[in-house]
């Protein structure tokens, strides 16, 4: 009983968190320049919090995610980290020769009100910058929002930086993910690909945090979005931005400075929402869905027909990031699951907890969402009435042992797994891949369950 403190009568508090379901905006924003092409993410701050950070990305990705840090001390954080910055973007140019430096602040260099696009100037003026080399930023003030806000700037951060008008309208189609897995962004480039759109992702964390092992250290993988691509994104004919709270500010910023119109959608986890993705990409391009995505269409509804009965009104408890829960939800609910209990760390506001809501209608009435909440009250609803299954990150196997519930590891971070990082959860086939994931959880547990006479060969 690791959790054996937890009791299952709730009381209402409002100012403390207990095992929160969420991590702090730098690791976000860390992640986000990670996809961009040779850059060295720097974090602007203490070496506690970039250890921090990069150990998280570290651990979950089982990659060395490298970043730069300036390394503030007292006199630092009296006086403001101006000459530290100065100093740091003066020596990594000139040590580690990256094509981009992406600075995000921290909690001390925010509260200290450090203003870093003077800094950069700075910088700039005194020629610490080479010809061709860039420094970009976002500010992540952990005290509020989440990894996922991160995210959200450090990506809205590449359109106000570099997106532009060419003068010429290309016909790429704009691809912007929410904090997804690399797997994933290969997944949705792939199904882009079948239908023959020419697109720019950006960020793109594919070939930097899935590399294969060459003996060869790289400290800049092949992958990334370049800046070159960038600039190109604001001449594109539209963009199709995945995840609201991830993805959507930096759709709308490119919008609104280049007129380049976009389409918020959900993540495309499951039959629906990979239905609309695959439309609306149809739509924007002008192009006809080909047969091998209807094949896979075809095998999915295939294999949710076979298993029905196993799924049918089981009792989820879900806890996430907004944009994964909400397509997560969608999904479970067109599996005719019933996913009772949501919560995230992450503050996404009253639309999201209404489209969650409008989600889950059909299937219950008995569903609890704490939208910010933590995996303490999610512990404490489940005592009061368990689930059949958890989904969540790793965090989640403490309740899953103490409670004997079934656990499908989903999201950010995955610490004590494999696969995240290559078999995606996204598109026809990855809705296959979590529909595996999610039977064999729970007819494992069947057949630990049954008794010698209930015990079946084929199920
Ligand atoms: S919450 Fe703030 S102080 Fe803590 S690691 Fe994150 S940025 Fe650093």
């Amino acid at each position: 009983m690791l959790l054996k403190h937890t009791p299952s009568e709730i009381k209402e508090r409002k100012a403390l968190t207990i095992n929160p379901a969420k991590t702090c905006q730098p690791i976000g924003a860390m992640y986000a320049a990670l996809g961009v092409h040779g850059c060295l993410p720097h974090s602007h701050g203490s070496q506690g919090c970039y250890a921090y950070h990069r150990s998280t990305l570290s651990r979950h990705y089982k990659e060395p995610v490298m970043a730069a840090t300036s390394a503030f001390t007292e006199g630092a954080s009296v006086f403001g980290g101006q000459a530290n910055l100065v100093q740091a973007i003066d020596n990594i140019f000139k040590v580690y020769e990256p094509d981009v430096i992406a600075v995000h602040t921290t909690c001390l260099s925010e509260t200290i009100g450090d203003d870093i696009p003077q800094i950069v100037s700075k910088a700039d003026a005194d020629g610490k910058i080479p010809e061709g080399k860039h420094v970009f930023h976002c500010n992540t003030p952990s005290y509020v929002g989440s990894h996922v806000t991160g995210f959200s700037n450090m990506t809205k951060a590449m359109v106000d930086y570099y997106s532009e008008k060419n003068g010429h309208q290309s016909n790429a189609i704009n691809l912007i993910p929410s904090f997804v897995e690399p797997a994933d962004m290969v997944e949705i480039k792939r199904l882009a690909s079948d239908l023959g759109v020419e697109t720019i992702m950006f960020p793109d964390t594919s070939k930097v945090l899935d590399t294969p092992l060459t003996g060869k250290y790289k400290m800049f993988p092949e992958g990334g979005v370049t800046i070159d691509q960038l600039k190109e994104t604001g001449s594109s004919s539209g963009t199709i931005a995945l995840g609201e709270l991830g993805a959507g500010a930096a759709a709308r910023a490119l919008d609104a400075k280049c007129k380049v119109p976009c389409q918020v959608l959900n993540l495309p986890i499951g039959l629906n929402d990979t239905d609309i993705f695959i439309d609306t990409l149809r739509r924007m391009a002008g192009v006809n869905v080909p047969d091998t995505i209807n094949l896979e269409r075809g095998q999915l509804v295939d294999a949710i027909s076979d298993y029905q009965q196993y799924l049918y009104g089981k009792r989820v408890a879900l806890v996430g990031d907004p944009d994964q829960l909400l397509a997560l939800t969608r999904f479970l609910v067109s599996l005719d699951m019933k996913p009772v209990y949501i919560v995230t760390g992450t503050p996404a506001g009253k639309k999201f907890k209404a489209a969650l809501r409008d989600s889950v209608v059909d299937v219950t009435d008995e569903v609890h969402i704490k939208v910010p909440g933590d995996m303490f009250t999610l512990h404490q609803w489940i005592k009061q009435r368990p689930v059949d299954l958890i989904i969540g990150n790793t965090y989640c196997k403490y309740i899953a042992r103490d409670e004997d519930i079934p656990l499908v590891r989903h999201g950010f971070p995955i610490l004590d797994r494999m696969g995240h990082s290559y078999f995606s959860t996204f598109g026809y086939r990855g809705a296959l891949r979590l529909l595996e994931k999610i039977l064999e959880a729970l007819l494992d547990r069947k057949d630990r369950d049954s008794s010698d006479i209930d015990f079946e060969l084929v199920l």
